[in-house]
């Protein structure tokens, strides 16, 4: 196990493990006797990401969110439970790098994934097996953390920023349109019943295991229910500045020939015909237009991985008050 993680954090996955709801394990619902909202929480998709699931220890042991919640019902579901387990078990980086999936990444499903009859891969068959869950969201937040530091992100459906619901998130950038743009479909993707107005959205935390990721998404989960009136108020009105990068392009390698040309920060200012990345035969990848690097990969050389995207490009970043 771990030891950036804490006893608390595994005692509570080995209880959420097993828990179960409709028969489907890992999903845990709380039933307000009051009508209201359908909210669902989701965490680790990604198995490497445990901020999700410090937000569950934080609302159920400090919140004690089974006798507060005012009304409607809320999800908590961990999305990728083997994945998980294999983080918890992780005994070295290399080990904890891998638990972020089993068979594919759960945030790079198959667009077909609901249509593949015969796929034994896990996340496709967890995928299907939360499909009734996951539709069941009229509001739902999956939670995510970098590899790499980085300031936090609210992550949205196509342009869909919902700005009564992120009031009071301790987050000030955020990306859209990513959804549009990256390869497959994020497991988000699949929130909400189709063609229906659920509000769903993403926030990256921060760091994977910085306890201030854990904190933040804390202090997310929390304002969100608030701005549901799922729990009392506790914040203050206030004016909020958004930066958002609209992503409009990404950068994939053909092979491993290729490599960043340098370790670029994320939100890098770039122009319009910048060098990003070449090959030894002198192939190049330029900018073509004028924005940021979101979340350029770290990895290089030979550690990098090119079934995945190496960097989105926004276009340049713009301010919205709230
Ligand atoms: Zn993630």
């Amino acid at each position: 196990m771990p030891r950036i993680v804490s006893d608390a954090l595994v005692t509570l996955f080995e209880h959420f493990k097993e828990m179960q709801y409709e028969g489907i394990p890992g999903v845990m619902r709380i039933k307000s006797k009051n009508p209201g909202p359908i909210v669902g929480i989701t965490a680790c998709t990604h198995g490497n990401e445990p901020s999700g699931l410090a937000i569950f220890e934080y609302l159920l042991k400090e919140k004690n969110i089974e006798k507060t919640l005012r009304c409607g019902t809320l999800y908590l579901v961990i999305n990728n439970i083997r994945a998980t387990e294999k983080f918890f078990d992780a005994t070295n980086e290399e080990e904890i790098r891998k638990s972020r999936y089993c068979d594919i990444n759960m945030n790079r499903l198959p667009k077909e994934v609901l249509r593949l009859p015969d796929d034994s891969r896990y996340e496709v068959l967890r995928t299907k097996q939360l499909l009734p869950i996951w539709q069941c969201f009229e509001f739902g937040l999956d939670v995510h953390s970098t590899l790499d530091p980085s300031d936090p992100m609210i992550i949205s459906r196509g342009e869909k920023f919902f700005q009564n619901l992120v009031h009071g998130f301790p987050i000030k950038k955020l990306i859209s349109n990513i959804d549009k743009v990256q390869i497959g479909l994020p497991a988000f993707a699949l929130y909400g019943k189709p063609e229906s107005d659920a509000k769903i959205f993403a926030i990256e935390a921060g760091q994977h295991t910085d306890p201030r990721s854990f904190e933040r998404a804390a202090t997310c989960a929390m304002a969100l229910l608030e701005n549901l009136d799922m729990l009392p108020h506790t914040q203050q009105a206030v004016t909020t500045e958004y930066e958002e990068y609209y992503i409009d392009d990404s950068v994939t390698f053909p092979d491993l020939s290729f490599d960043l040309v340098k370790d670029f920060k994320s939100y890098e200012e770039i122009h319009k015909g910048d060098l990003l990345a070449r090959n030894a035969k002198g192939e190049e990848i330029r900018s073509v237009f004028n924005g940021h690097l979101i979340m350029p990969t770290s990895l290089r050389g030979t550690a990098k991985d090119i079934s995945e995207e190496i960097t989105f490009i926004s276009r340049p970043v713009k301010m919205h008050r709230a």
